[in-house]
């Protein structure tokens, strides 16, 4: 694909509103499990597209985090065991706690999306949630999260494209094991009737009954649950002796806009192709940004024959554009105001 281009208009990309009135109670703290009379949401599960070998390997996530009382010792434990997890983390609970996230990614796991609020959300809260927590652990961890989790499995299809568009390949990541942690809780008493009366006081018990059931595959575990710091080691301990061992969710390379590439495989985010050998994307939906570089916007550009295409480019008004890759060009938005916009040609 080769284009070149003149540029014609510049079109701004703005995240949706947060409707904070919509907001209803966090429960974070009580766990993702829908109460079992209403059953699972539908799309609780782990997508295919991550293609992970579930035999006897383990992919160990918690949710709900971080909490600065329980999350350094579940970071203790996995550097102990020498385990990877992926740390799906509520928008709410990243105030304070930034070192941690920090400290999660220094020690080699995956930060990821839980959403902002844990609550069920609506089309508006969804919307405005999923950039302005992508952005700030991006910000905060250096990388755009490449993994998000639905509070309670609640996966709708038009969750799903919104969050394909903002840069989440797999759309949402559910669990094929569900320790149900928050519901044994401090006492370690289980209350919920899908956990067998032999089980009812014995949190380790269950999950290992609930493992060899599936013979591996994603665990669901809240790391802001005191009964899951205090039981890891031995859980992590008992499942090595088991036989297990522990994987990690794969990582992608999703790129950014303006990254070098030789073929569309090369810009592996959403929509994204390789033109002139730099990735790029149709302006559909927000450009996946690096941090420390300016937001990417979207730019209608136009080949000297006066066919159109969008592409996104990034706004250099205040920061140089990269050298190797872009250019900086004068644009005019359809305010008529100019701006110098950097393309990768
Ligand atoms: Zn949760």
């Amino acid at each position: 694909m080769r284009l070149r281009y003149g540029l014609l208009a510049l079109v701004l990309v703005a995240c949706a509103p947060v409707d904070e009135e919509e907001l209803v109670h966090d429960d974070a703290e009580l766990g993702d499990s829908l109460p079992f009379d209403e059953g699972k949401a539908d799309g609780y599960g782990v997508p295919a597209s991550l293609g992970l070998d579930k035999n006897r390997v383990v992919y160990l996530t918690f949710d709900d985090g971080p909490s600065a009382v329980h999350t350094p010792r579940v970071l203790d434990t996995l550097r102990a065991h020498g385990a990877k997890a992926t740390f799906f983390i509520t928008g709410g609970s990243i105030a304070g706690n930034e070192g941690l996230i920090r400290r999660m990614r220094d020690e080699g796991h995956i930060v990821a999306n839980h959403q902002w609020s844990h609550v069920i959300a609506s089309s508006t809260q969804f919307r405005g949630w999923v950039t302005r927590e992508r952005d700030l652990l991006r910000s905060i961890a250096g990388e755009m999260p490449q993994f998000f989790r639905y509070p309670y499995g609640a996966m709708a299809s038009w969750k799903e494209t919104i969050l394909k568009a903002e840069g989440y390949l797999d759309g949402g990541v559910g669990w094929d094991i569900d320790t149900l942690d928050w519901d044994f809780g401090p006492d370690g008493v289980a209350a919920r009737a899908e956990v067998p009366a032999t089980y009812k006081r014995n949190f380790e018990g269950y999950v290992m009954y609930r493992m060899n059931q599936r013979g591996g595959g994603v665990m669901l575990m809240h790391d802001v649950q005191s009964i899951t710091a205090q039981r890891l080691d031995s859980i992590l301990t008992r499942l090595e002796h088991e036989g297990y061992r522990f994987g990690e969710l794969p990582r992608r390379r999703a790129g950014f806009i303006g990254d070098d590439c030789e073929t569309d495989d090369d810009c592996g985010f959403a929509n994204g192709f390789c033109l002139g050998g730099v990735c790029t994307q149709p302006c559909t939906s927000t450009c996946p940004d690096r941090a420390g570089y300016p937001t990417t916007r979207c730019a209608r550009l136009s080949d000297g024959e006066g066919a159109s295409v969008q592409v996104c480019a990034q706004d250099c008004s205040s920061v140089a554009c990269r050298a190797d890759a872009a250019e900086c060009v004068a644009a005019t938005s359809p305010s008529g105001l100019a701006r110098r916009v950097c393309w990768g040609l």
